[in-house]
């Protein structure tokens, strides 16, 4: 399903006929705000076409599929079989099945071995709703951004992002359904970050603002992450589309200052940690902020270059050893509910971005 979503058509409405064409809405679902026929809101849009939030499940949404470490200049179709990676990583993804998750939000960007081709198959066989991403990468000191990403402006790097949501990913026709960036740490006295950096979370800005899509943010450390945070949101995206990644190491306090922004505290390191060290991260944040917070495990993933992809993590962690602990300390079912499903719903759902106006980029 291929949908062009103009301002035109948000501002007529027009687009709302498609987004809701074989689609059922479930009503009463406390993540979803309520929503008329003439909204976008409340969609989720996976590689196999939008669907509504509330079909979203139990959800990872920060996982990886395949990665290929190659560099920008380096990596492309060539380097793998998509047949290969699919017989290989389907087995991972079926065990997750088994578990009850639905929502699978994979998290590797353009130049790093982002390939629709390999998730889509795997969403067919697996019935697992896959996302995609647009944007670029800006970790590990650049090695994964292509040449233009540092001679056009923030504007041109949000026009070619805003050119995949259009129009898909390459030739695929498949659209992203988030918008994934990364930050290397901040430094400098004051630290700050990048200039590269700071171009790319203003292009996220952007591309968020004009398609309503969330900002998945890869974060060096806890001043970069609350800083592209606060950046974005100076740059007038919405607070609650973006995610600050990572967010595991970055101490109750950074993380309870991005919630209070209105960004997403995503705790996505679970398994790498003693199981002590994660409850330890989290119950400082319940209380006030279980509603900003989502729990991944950043595993996988098909490594391209390597025999049979190499060393795979699976996906097991959370659903088998996390969750049952939360529970065994009385964490609330309501609570777990939340982090677990409505969480991931609301944190990807598109909005109609208030900022999709007249003046709008
Ligand atoms: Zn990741």
């Amino acid at each position: 399903m291929r949908l062009s979503l103009t301002r035109r058509e948000v501002l007529c409405g027009a687009v709302a006929v498609g987004w809701q064409t074989g689609t059922t809405r479930a009503s009463g679902d406390p993540a979803m705000p309520s929503s008329s026929p003439q909204s976008i809101h409340g969609m989720i849009q996976t590689v196999l076409g939008p669907i509504p939030a509330s079909q979203f499940g139990l959800a990872l949404p920060h996982e990886h599929v395949m990665c290929d470490f190659a560099g920008a200049e380096q990596t492309g179709r060539h380097r793998w079989n998509v047949a290969e990676v699919v017989r290989v990583m389907k087995p991972f993804l079926q065990a997750l099945r088994r578990r009850g998750v639905r929502g699978f939000v994979d998290c590797t960007p353009a130049f790093i071995g982002r390939d629709p081709r390999v998730l889509q198959q795997l969403a067919r066989e697996t019935g697992l709703h896959i996302l995609t991403s647009t944007g670029y990468y800006g970790g590990a000191s650049d090695r994964f951004l292509p040449p233009h990403a540092f001679s056009e402006t923030p504007q041109q790097l949000a026009a070619r992002w805003i050119r995949e949501w259009e129009q898909g990913i390459e030739d695929t026709g498949v659209r992203p359904g988030h918008i994934k960036i990364g930050v290397d740490e901040a430094t400098g006295d004051p630290p700050s970050l990048s200039a590269v950096d700071a171009k790319l979370v203003d292009a996220a800005a952007i591309v968020s603002r004009r398609t309503g899509l969330t900002v998945t943010c890869h974060t060096g450390g806890a001043i970069a992450g609350y800083q592209a945070a606060e950046r974005f949101v100076r740059a007038g995206g919405s607070p609650a589309r973006f995610i600050v990644a990572h967010s595991d190491g970055h101490g109750t306090e950074t993380n309870r200052r991005v919630a209070e922004l209105g960004c997403w505290v995503s705790l996505d390191g679970h398994g790498s940690r003693a199981l002590e060290a994660h409850l330890a991260t989290l119950e400082p944040l319940l209380e006030r902020h279980a509603h900003r917070l989502l729990l991944s495990m950043d595993s996988g993933w098909y490594n391209v270059g390597e025999p049979e992809g190499g060393r795979i993590r699976d996906y097991t962690y959370l659903t088998d050893t996390f969750l049952p602990a939360l529970r065994r300390r009385g964490i609330a079912e309501a609570v777990i509910r939340r982090l677990t499903v409505e969480n991931p719903a609301r944190a990807f759902a598109l909005v109609p971005a208030p900022a999709i106006t007249a003046e709008g980029p």
